[in-house]
């Protein structure tokens, strides 16, 4: 180890940084971040794409509303303060995941432009590829997975998005996917197609 001056160590002071993790696992990160209303298809799309893209060797981390509010996050509520923490604290985890070589895959409704970009700019532009998953309302509702809208439309949730909150659709996102008269393979498959090209070491 060598010493400079001031007692600062060369040797072991250089953090490793994400290049040296993305060698490492020879992929490239990035944090895919899918918006869209409930029951559009976020997280269907999410878990087919995560199993494939695991099938060809690329460590990912899915992060959705289940695992992340039920530990990091449980201790916030839906105010519109305790909203933008929970996408702070999100994005700061897709942080240190993207800097150690890992592709997140996000799964949250994110309904707002202001959001998304405050989580873009924690998580940096350059890793940041937003997915629009671009399914009407009509489509989500009639779905209604979790009978999520059956309870809005009662009045027993307020400031449900769609319905009574609104959502922004991206003006320019990196890739919008449909899913009405797809399957969910379909839809995966058209994700991972951009995708692959970008995580892909040359
Ligand atoms: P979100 O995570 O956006 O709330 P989910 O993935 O939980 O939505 O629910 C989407 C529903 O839509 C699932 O029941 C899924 O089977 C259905 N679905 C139908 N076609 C598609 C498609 N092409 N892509 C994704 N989901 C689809």
């Amino acid at each position: 180890m060598k010493e400079r001056p001031g007692n600062i160590f060369t040797f072991h002071d250089e953090v490793l940084g994400k290049e040296d993790k993305e060698a490492l696992l020879g992929q490239r990160a990035y944090a895919v971040w899918m918006t869209g209303l409930s029951g559009s298809g976020k997280t269907t799309i999410a878990k087919i794409l995560e199993r494939r893209l695991h099938a060809e060797g690329f460590l990912t981390r899915l992060l959705d509303g289940d695992n992340v509010r039920d530990g990091l996050n449980r201790n916030l509520g839906f105010t519109a303060e305790d909203r933008a923490e929970n996408i702070r604290r999100i994005a700061e985890v897709n942080k240190l995941f993207t800097e150690c070589g890992v592709i997140t895959i996000n799964c949250f409704v994110s309904p707002t432009k202001e959001i998304r970009s405050s989580a873009k700019n924690i998580i940096g532009a350059e890793h940041f590829l937003e997915v629009f998953v671009d399914t009407p309302l009509e489509v989500c509702e009639f779905r209604d997975v979790k009978g999520l809208y059956k309870k809005a439309r009662r009045g027993e949730i307020k400031n449900f998005t769609g319905l009574d909150a609104p959502f922004e659709a991206p003006d320019n996102p990196s890739l919008a996917v449909t899913t009405e008269g797809k399957t969910p393979e379909q839809t995966a498959d058209d994700l991972y197609r951009f995708l692959h090209a970008k995580i892909k070491r040359k």
